[in-house]
Protein backbone atom coordinates (compact mmCIF):
# COMPACT_ATOMS: atom_id res chain seq x y z
CA UNK A 1 0.00 0.00 0.00
CA UNK A 2 0.78 3.37 -0.96
CA UNK A 3 1.89 5.61 2.18
CA UNK A 4 0.49 9.33 1.65
CA UNK A 5 1.59 12.03 3.81
CA UNK A 6 -0.93 15.00 4.54
CA UNK A 7 -4.45 15.38 3.44
CA UNK A 8 -5.02 17.94 0.49
CA UNK A 9 -7.63 20.46 1.18
CA UNK A 10 -10.48 21.50 -1.89
CA UNK A 11 -11.46 24.95 -1.04
CA UNK A 12 -12.67 27.74 -2.64
CA UNK A 13 -13.02 31.46 -1.76
CA UNK A 14 -16.65 31.42 -2.36
CA UNK A 15 -17.24 28.59 0.07
CA UNK A 16 -16.89 31.78 2.52
CA UNK A 17 -19.94 33.96 1.29
CA UNK A 18 -22.82 33.38 2.97
CA UNK A 19 -25.95 32.80 0.58
CA UNK A 20 -28.38 31.80 3.24
CA UNK A 21 -30.20 32.22 6.47
CA UNK A 22 -28.78 29.08 8.12
CA UNK A 23 -26.85 27.39 10.06
CA UNK A 24 -23.95 25.95 7.82
CA UNK A 25 -23.82 29.29 6.19
CA UNK A 26 -23.59 31.44 8.89
CA UNK A 27 -20.70 34.07 8.60
CA UNK A 28 -16.97 32.78 10.11
CA UNK A 29 -17.99 29.43 10.02
CA UNK A 30 -15.80 28.22 6.99
CA UNK A 31 -12.81 30.99 7.76
CA UNK A 32 -12.62 29.21 11.60
CA UNK A 33 -11.61 25.77 9.45
CA UNK A 34 -9.42 27.60 7.18
CA UNK A 35 -7.70 29.13 9.93
CA UNK A 36 -6.99 25.96 11.64
CA UNK A 37 -5.82 24.23 8.62
CA UNK A 38 -2.76 26.15 8.29
CA UNK A 39 0.11 24.30 6.51
CA UNK A 40 -2.33 22.11 4.60
CA UNK A 41 -2.16 21.98 1.09
CA UNK A 42 -5.27 24.02 -0.54
CA UNK A 43 -6.61 23.31 -4.38
CA UNK A 44 -9.55 25.13 -6.06
CA UNK A 45 -12.17 23.23 -7.59
CA UNK A 46 -14.61 24.12 -10.42
CA UNK A 47 -18.52 24.41 -10.30
CA UNK A 48 -20.10 21.16 -11.18
CA UNK A 49 -21.55 20.39 -14.81
CA UNK A 50 -24.99 20.30 -15.66
CA UNK A 51 -24.72 16.73 -16.26
CA UNK A 52 -23.17 15.64 -13.34
CA UNK A 53 -25.69 17.55 -10.87
CA UNK A 54 -28.73 15.87 -13.21
CA UNK A 55 -26.64 12.21 -12.44
CA UNK A 56 -28.28 12.33 -9.15
CA UNK A 57 -30.77 14.52 -9.06
CA UNK A 58 -34.43 15.30 -10.81
CA UNK A 59 -34.98 18.19 -13.59
CA UNK A 60 -37.72 20.07 -11.20
CA UNK A 61 -34.96 19.76 -7.87
CA UNK A 62 -32.72 21.17 -10.29
CA UNK A 63 -35.14 23.84 -11.13
CA UNK A 64 -36.52 24.57 -7.95
CA UNK A 65 -32.46 25.38 -6.52
CA UNK A 66 -31.94 27.58 -9.51
CA UNK A 67 -34.71 30.10 -8.15
CA UNK A 68 -32.08 31.69 -6.83
CA UNK A 69 -29.57 32.26 -8.96
CA UNK A 70 -26.91 32.82 -6.05
CA UNK A 71 -28.14 29.40 -4.23
CA UNK A 72 -27.43 27.78 -7.60
CA UNK A 73 -23.95 28.59 -8.14
CA UNK A 74 -22.86 28.04 -4.33
CA UNK A 75 -24.46 24.69 -4.47
CA UNK A 76 -22.64 23.65 -8.06
CA UNK A 77 -20.12 25.07 -6.57
CA UNK A 78 -19.73 22.92 -3.79
CA UNK A 79 -20.79 20.00 -5.97
CA UNK A 80 -17.50 20.89 -7.85
CA UNK A 81 -15.54 20.66 -4.62
CA UNK A 82 -17.00 17.52 -3.42
CA UNK A 83 -15.93 15.92 -7.41
CA UNK A 84 -12.34 17.38 -7.57
CA UNK A 85 -11.98 15.43 -3.76
CA UNK A 86 -13.25 12.37 -4.93
CA UNK A 87 -11.11 12.44 -8.01
CA UNK A 88 -7.69 13.26 -5.67
CA UNK A 89 -8.58 10.76 -3.82
CA UNK A 90 -8.13 7.94 -6.13
CA UNK A 91 -3.91 8.69 -5.62
CA UNK A 92 -4.14 10.73 -2.29
CA UNK A 93 -6.30 11.35 0.54
CA UNK A 94 -8.50 14.52 0.52
CA UNK A 95 -11.09 16.93 2.37
CA UNK A 96 -13.32 19.15 0.72
CA UNK A 97 -13.54 21.86 2.87
CA UNK A 98 -16.98 23.14 0.72
CA UNK A 99 -20.29 24.29 1.38
CA UNK A 100 -23.45 24.38 1.18
CA UNK A 101 -23.88 20.88 2.67
CA UNK A 102 -24.91 17.62 0.68
CA UNK A 103 -26.03 14.99 2.53
CA UNK A 104 -30.22 16.37 2.79
CA UNK A 105 -30.50 16.96 -0.61
CA UNK A 106 -32.24 13.11 -2.03
CA UNK A 107 -33.29 12.88 -6.03
CA UNK A 108 -36.48 14.44 -5.41
CA UNK A 109 -36.18 16.85 -2.46
CA UNK A 110 -33.83 18.96 -0.43
CA UNK A 111 -33.82 20.75 2.84
CA UNK A 112 -31.43 20.63 6.21
CA UNK A 113 -29.62 23.64 4.57
CA UNK A 114 -28.75 21.17 1.87
CA UNK A 115 -29.25 22.14 -1.80
CA UNK A 116 -27.64 19.06 -4.19
CA UNK A 117 -25.86 16.01 -2.58
CA UNK A 118 -22.46 16.63 -2.79
CA UNK A 119 -21.33 13.23 -1.78
CA UNK A 120 -23.83 11.22 -4.22
CA UNK A 121 -22.26 13.70 -6.99
CA UNK A 122 -19.02 12.47 -6.86
CA UNK A 123 -19.50 8.66 -6.27
CA UNK A 124 -21.79 8.76 -9.42
CA UNK A 125 -19.44 10.62 -11.28
CA UNK A 126 -16.61 8.20 -10.00
CA UNK A 127 -18.87 4.91 -11.09
CA UNK A 128 -20.05 6.31 -14.11
CA UNK A 129 -16.34 7.00 -15.71
CA UNK A 130 -15.66 3.45 -14.17
CA UNK A 131 -13.04 4.64 -11.95
CA UNK A 132 -14.33 2.71 -9.54
CA UNK A 133 -16.75 0.15 -9.09
CA UNK A 134 -17.91 -0.11 -5.49
CA UNK A 135 -18.12 2.79 -2.91
CA UNK A 136 -18.50 2.72 0.88
CA UNK A 137 -19.83 5.66 2.22
CA UNK A 138 -19.89 6.23 5.80
CA UNK A 139 -22.09 9.46 6.90
CA UNK A 140 -20.62 10.83 10.46
CA UNK A 141 -22.96 13.50 10.97
CA UNK A 142 -25.24 13.91 13.87
CA UNK A 143 -28.05 13.71 11.27
CA UNK A 144 -29.33 10.87 9.18
CA UNK A 145 -28.43 11.27 5.87
CA UNK A 146 -31.73 10.59 4.08
CA UNK A 147 -30.66 12.34 1.12
CA UNK A 148 -27.47 10.16 0.55
CA UNK A 149 -29.63 7.11 1.34
CA UNK A 150 -32.23 7.88 -0.91
CA UNK A 151 -29.69 8.44 -3.81
CA UNK A 152 -27.66 5.54 -3.39
CA UNK A 153 -29.22 3.06 -0.96
CA UNK A 154 -30.61 -0.39 -2.43
CA UNK A 155 -27.83 -0.31 -4.87
CA UNK A 156 -25.07 -3.26 -5.49
CA UNK A 157 -22.40 -0.77 -5.88
CA UNK A 158 -23.05 1.25 -2.91
CA UNK A 159 -22.45 0.31 0.79
CA UNK A 160 -23.93 3.34 3.04
CA UNK A 161 -22.86 3.18 6.75
CA UNK A 162 -24.92 6.20 8.68
CA UNK A 163 -23.49 6.50 12.15
CA UNK A 164 -25.97 7.11 15.16
CA UNK A 165 -24.32 8.09 18.10
CA UNK A 166 -25.78 6.68 21.65
CA UNK A 167 -22.56 7.40 23.64
CA UNK A 168 -18.66 8.36 22.97
CA UNK A 169 -17.22 4.79 23.34
CA UNK A 170 -20.22 3.22 22.20
CA UNK A 171 -19.27 5.12 18.87
CA UNK A 172 -16.45 4.19 17.68
CA UNK A 173 -16.35 0.35 18.49
CA UNK A 174 -20.02 0.87 16.80
CA UNK A 175 -17.77 2.57 13.57
CA UNK A 176 -15.14 -0.09 14.24
CA UNK A 177 -17.90 -2.81 13.88
CA UNK A 178 -19.54 -1.50 10.95
CA UNK A 179 -16.34 -0.90 8.80
CA UNK A 180 -14.94 -4.73 9.82
CA UNK A 181 -18.01 -6.11 7.80
CA UNK A 182 -18.04 -4.06 4.81
CA UNK A 183 -16.56 -5.59 2.24
CA UNK A 184 -14.94 -4.78 -1.45
CA UNK A 185 -15.07 -1.07 -1.87
CA UNK A 186 -12.99 1.03 -4.21
CA UNK A 187 -12.87 4.06 -2.56
CA UNK A 188 -14.34 5.45 1.02
CA UNK A 189 -16.10 8.74 1.46
CA UNK A 190 -17.08 10.38 4.74
CA UNK A 191 -19.77 12.45 4.30
CA UNK A 192 -17.97 14.34 7.82
CA UNK A 193 -20.54 16.46 9.84
CA UNK A 194 -19.13 17.45 13.26
CA UNK A 195 -22.45 18.30 15.43
CA UNK A 196 -21.66 15.50 17.38
CA UNK A 197 -18.84 17.34 19.41
CA UNK A 198 -19.59 17.72 22.98
CA UNK A 199 -20.59 21.28 22.71
CA UNK A 200 -22.21 21.36 19.34
CA UNK A 201 -25.86 19.99 18.59
CA UNK A 202 -25.29 16.23 19.45
CA UNK A 203 -23.38 16.80 22.59
CA UNK A 204 -21.33 13.82 22.66
CA UNK A 205 -17.71 12.89 21.13
CA UNK A 206 -14.83 14.88 21.88
CA UNK A 207 -12.14 16.74 19.74
CA UNK A 208 -10.12 13.08 19.81
CA UNK A 209 -12.53 11.34 19.46
CA UNK A 210 -12.95 13.13 15.75
CA UNK A 211 -9.20 11.68 16.00
CA UNK A 212 -9.92 8.09 16.31
CA UNK A 213 -12.58 8.04 13.46
CA UNK A 214 -10.23 9.56 10.79
CA UNK A 215 -7.89 6.76 12.02
CA UNK A 216 -10.39 3.79 11.99
CA UNK A 217 -11.28 5.48 7.96
CA UNK A 218 -7.60 5.23 7.55
CA UNK A 219 -7.32 1.48 8.35
CA UNK A 220 -10.79 0.70 6.42
CA UNK A 221 -9.26 2.44 3.78
CA UNK A 222 -5.84 -0.40 3.62
CA UNK A 223 -8.48 -2.51 1.70
CA UNK A 224 -8.91 -0.21 -1.31
CA UNK A 225 -5.20 1.15 -1.61
CA UNK A 226 -5.66 3.71 0.84
CA UNK A 227 -8.42 5.54 -1.00
CA UNK A 228 -10.23 7.71 1.42
CA UNK A 229 -11.81 11.27 1.17
CA UNK A 230 -14.11 13.40 3.18
CA UNK A 231 -17.05 15.97 2.47
CA UNK A 232 -18.09 19.14 5.08
CA UNK A 233 -21.31 18.46 6.03
CA UNK A 234 -22.67 19.73 9.36
CA UNK A 235 -20.99 20.97 11.89
CA UNK A 236 -22.23 24.60 14.14
CA UNK A 237 -19.97 25.27 17.44
CA UNK A 238 -17.65 27.67 15.06
CA UNK A 239 -15.41 28.32 18.21
CA UNK A 240 -14.19 24.65 17.77
CA UNK A 241 -15.40 23.36 14.53
CA UNK A 242 -11.70 23.93 13.19
CA UNK A 243 -9.77 21.97 15.70
CA UNK A 244 -12.21 18.96 15.69
CA UNK A 245 -11.94 19.18 11.40
CA UNK A 246 -7.62 19.45 12.12
CA UNK A 247 -8.06 16.37 14.18
CA UNK A 248 -9.80 14.63 12.09
CA UNK A 249 -7.47 14.77 9.05
CA UNK A 250 -4.40 14.04 11.07
CA UNK A 251 -6.09 10.81 11.95
CA UNK A 252 -7.57 10.02 8.47
CA UNK A 253 -3.69 11.38 6.85
ZN1 LIG B 1 -26.02 17.53 10.93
Amino acid sequence: MVEWVGVKIVFHEKYKLVYAYDPAAKAGRIESIVEALEGYEFVTPEPAAADDISSVHSQSLIDSVKRSQFVFEMASLAAGGAIMTGELALNEPAFGLIRPPGHHAGRHFNGGFCFFNNMAIAVQKLILEKKIDKALIVDIDLHYGNGTDDILSGRGDIVFLNMVCQGRQDYLSQLQESLALSKGYDIVGVSAGFDTYEKDWGRSLKTEDYHAIGNLIKEAATSCRGRRFALLEGGYYIADLGKNVRSFLEGLE
